[in-house]
């Protein structure tokens, strides 16, 4: 008998038949004796649908009235669940982030948990109840709802996980495990039986959106036992772990994940001169935009040129901050690309082995892919490339890096 979280993803609750389907599914568990609480996501294409409506009203949605309405979504699907299970005779029980009290900070639309009081949970468990809460939203001190960035469903089962110690959490979704790259892009993409937080954790961060990168933070650091799973298909999922084996079989590189949503900035011919990293990014930080890659050419002619990357959302803003800089500063332009795509191989193999780097960039040579950027860390090394050419890049990577399906079968 354990106590299990359970979080279904939107696609796993898109259709009234799907949540009766999940009711099925905790039902068995409930049955094995399981103390159970479920983390639901809003249904698939809710939360866009209401930001959407938003943008109707309002371009820059107001954050506070944005979550307010965006919350709704789970609202309703754990209401459904809750009336699933109870119609089948399972005694269970639903709250909102507010409800169990899921204390966040005040940024809005990507606010951070600090806190859950577990006792209303805890007391429900006891009386038999299965415990079903809205992913994706808390409460901050005021009272203020808060939603915690897209794909924060994953966050809120972790971090249920963790304040209640539970034996595990269970991300249920619609592939049957984490992939080597998303098996959407790649067919020849094989499921990994274990991954390591810190890998997780890269690709995560690097674009695979399988988990929400704060729930891998959150496991990583509470210690949280993981698996990514199919909702409906049995089978052993993929289990995120601490262990790092240090067999002769240890690929290289565990996956690959890719990201559109960058884009490039970049300013010429600017006086070399002390200081003039901070000149060019200092203001745009102070617009609260986060650069991602950056890299300063070698002076010519005591001129440089500047490039760096943020989310495509901050593009237009950080391109009238440059403009302005290239204005205050004397350099001759600032320019700028969405047509870019990163594409970055991970894995803690690489510790290990050398010119990883030098078989990514001869892979993509072959296939006559230009590389406008690179940046490496320990255990990855991302590159910034054409967008119109990243799956071609992934298959590409994903071959010469042996990951393909059967070239590792027997492993
Ligand atoms: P949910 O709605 O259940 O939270 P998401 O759409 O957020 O589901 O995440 C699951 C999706 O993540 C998959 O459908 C898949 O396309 C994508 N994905 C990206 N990278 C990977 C990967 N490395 N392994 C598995 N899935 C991945
Ligand atoms: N419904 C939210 C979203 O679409 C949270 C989630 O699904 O995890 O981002
Ligand atoms: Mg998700």
């Amino acid at each position: 008998m354990a106590l299990i979280v359970q979080k279904f993803g939107g696609t796993s609750v898109g259709t009234v038949e799907r949540i009766e389907q999940v009711a099925e599914k905790v039902k068995k568990f409930r049955e094995a004796g399981h103390d159970i609480v479920v983390v639901v996501s809003a249904m698939s294409g809710e939360t866009n649908r209401l930001i959407g409506l938003a943008k109707q009203v309002m371009e820059q949605p107001v954050p506070r009235e944005l979550d307010v309405m965006v919350s709704t979504g789970e609202q309703v699907t754990i209401a459904l669940l809750s009336m699933a299970l109870i119609k089948r005779g399972v005694s269970a029980v639903s709250y909102t982030g507010n409800q169990v009290r899921i204390l966040t900070d005040s940024a809005h639309t990507k606010a951070r948990i600090l806190s859950i009081d577990d006792a209303n949970i805890r007391s429900d468990l006891k009386a038999g109840r299965v415990v079903v809460v809205a992913g994706f939203q808390g409460v901050d001190e005021h009272g203020n709802i808060t939603t915690l960035g897209r794909g924060g469903s994953d966050t809120t089962g972790v971090a249920l996980a963790a304040a209640l110690k539970a034996d595990e959490c269970q991300i249920y979704t619609d592939v049957d495990g984490v992939y080597t790259t998303d098996p959407r892009v790649v067919p020849q993409a094989r499921r990994l039986d274990k991954i390591t937080f810190e890998e997780m954790l890269e690709m995560a961060s690097l674009g695979s959106k399988v988990l929400q990168i704060r729930s891998v933070e959150f496991a990583g650091k509470y210690n949280v036992p993981l698996r990514v799973l199919h909702s409906f298909q049995e089978g052993p999922g993929t289990l995120i772990t601490l262990d790092e084996e240090e067999s002769m079989e240890q690929p290289i590189i565990s996956g690959i994940a890719f990201n559109r949503d960058e884009a490039k900035l970049t300013i010429r011919g600017v006086p070399d001169t002390p200081g003039v990293a901070f000149k060019i990014l200092g203001p745009i930080s102070a617009a609260n935009i986060e650069v991602d890659m950056i890299v300063q050419n070698v002076s010519h002619d005591n001129t440089t040129d500047f490039t760096f990357t943020v989310h495509r959302n901050d593009y237009l803003a950080a391109l009238e901050i440059l403009k302005q800089t290239a204005a205050n500063i004397g350099a001759r332009e600032a320019t700028g690309d969405t047509n870019i795509a990163k594409v970055s191989i991970v894995g803690v193999g690489m510790r290990s082995h050398a010119g990883v780097a030098s078989r990514m960039f001869e892979a993509l040579a072959k296939e006559s892919i230009n590389i406008q950027m690179i940046s490496t860390s320990e255990i990855k090394v991302s590159v910034v490339i054409e967008e119109k050419y990243l799956e071609l890049a992934v298959r590409a990577l994903h071959t010469a890096f042996e990951l393909d399906a059967p070239a590792r079968q027997g492993e």
